[in-house]
């Protein structure tokens, strides 16, 4: 098993073939359908239109679908429209991933693609894998190696599955490296390639087209996303972490763009939303996102990326999970795992709040070009 550290290695590889057969065009079809899948593909993509040498089918399988949910970063991030779109939503795990096997796997015997590309953990992503695999497609994963150790977590069971089936694995960090060969990967017939996170290239080239959110939004603020299932379907979970985000709100505003299940969650057991201190707002686009992230104290969150980004845009985290898969981020002291007792997250959130910033240019997820790297690496490979 060889691990390609990106290096000029895979570009003069990449050059020999094309200056060997200039007219041959890859045909990638890239499989998404939810928010964080939104902008890691507007980053590839935008790599893709770049080159000559690759033509995309942007497949949408339909997960997320609300206009702030889904379109806005279509229009924003200017990510292509989709070819398809597979309107597959609203269903448990078991019928949500059928469906899509069924239904991509049409698309790919349709499209005859070289290589079918698949992001992060999601239902989507194991869909995507599992029917290009099936049909002897080469599969390209986005964020490979990534682990929580968590098996309830359905994103844990997504990752693992799709990373054995995948013949590129991109790694962000070398945690991820190093978890893929205590799984035995030296021995599994792929290629590993170290490239970076394509969430650090989407924070550096956004950065500067950061918009205000049109709420009214404090002066100084605590940014605070909820959305993990392992959260919002455990009802003393949830009730611990918005009774914690209540007593913060006393102190520091909490603003909270609040995700539709958590929504729906949270009205299911009688949240008092009128009652609440907590800044509530619709999911906001990602340009708006980084506004927010951009101008906010401390960041609160149980989401992946947002652990990363508040890293990125120099913000201390209080992560409300038990576990988290950018273990370095807390080895580093960027980021604290406060579960969900209130009392734990509120003395977390006070050590966060008044830490002095030190290390943050440190950058631990590459250079912004992991977008770049992906598209030379499967031009190669
Ligand atoms: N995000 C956004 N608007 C929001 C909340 C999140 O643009 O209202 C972005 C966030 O900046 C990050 C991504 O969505 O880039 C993370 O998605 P999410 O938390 O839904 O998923 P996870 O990262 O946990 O898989």
């Amino acid at each position: 098993q060889q691990i390609w550290e990106y290096t000029s290695q895979i570009r003069d590889v990449y050059q020999q073939k094309l200056s060997v057969n200039q007219n041959n065009i890859m045909k990638v079809l890239t499989i998404i359908g939810a928010r964080p899948q939104f902008i890691k593909a507007a980053v590839v993509s935008r790599a893709f239109t770049q080159s000559q040498h690759v033509e995309e089918i942007i497949v949408h399988t339909g997960q997320h679908f609300d206009a702030n949910m889904s379109d806005v970063f279509f229009e924003e991030m200017c990510i292509p429209k989709p070819h398809y779109n597979l309107n597959i939503n609203g269903l448990g795990h078991g019928a949500m991933t059928g469906q899509m096997l069924e239904k991509i796997e049409k698309v790919l015997l349709e499209e005859k693609p070289d290589w079918v590309l698949v992001y992060g953990d999601t239902n989507s992503t194991l869909a995507g894998a599992l029917a290009a695999k099936k049909l002897h497609i080469k599969v390209a994963h986005v964020e490979a190696g990534l682990r929580s150790f968590n098996m309830t977590m359905p994103e844990e069971i997504n990752r693992i599955l799709t990373d054995r089936i995948s013949d590129v694995l991109f790694c962000p960090t070398d945690k991820a490296i190093e978890n893929l060969k205590l799984e035995g990967y030296d021995n599994i017939d792929c290629h590993i390639v170290k490239n970076g996170d394509v969430m650090q290239d989407a924070a550096l080239f956004y950065l500067n087209r950061a918009r205000m959110p049109q709420e009214i939004i404090p002066s100084k603020f605590v940014l605070c996303t909820v959305h993990r299932a392992e959260n919002t379907d455990d009802e003393v979970r949830l009730k611990n972490i918005f009774y914690a985000l209540e007593t913060i709100s006393e102190q520091c505003p909490v603003v909270l763009p609040l995700h539709p299940r958590t929504k729906g969650k949270l009205l299911a057991i009688n949240y008092n939303f009128a009652k609440s201190k907590i800044c509530f707002i619709d999911p906001v686009g990602y340009l708006e996102m980084v506004w927010l992230l951009k101008n906010c104290e401390l960041v609160m969150t149980d989401s992946g990326g947002l652990q990363k980004e508040a890293y990125f845009f120099e913000k201390y985290c209080v992560t409300m999970r038990d576990e988290t898969e950018w273990v370095e981020l807390v080895e580093k002291g960027f980021n604290v795992l406060a579960g969900s007792e209130p009392t734990r997250i509120i003395s977390s959130v006070n050590v966060m709040i008044s830490k002095n910033k030190e290390g943050f240019e440190n950058r631990l997820y590459g250079n912004g070009d992991a977008g770049e790297k992906i598209l030379d690496t499967l031009l190669s490979v």
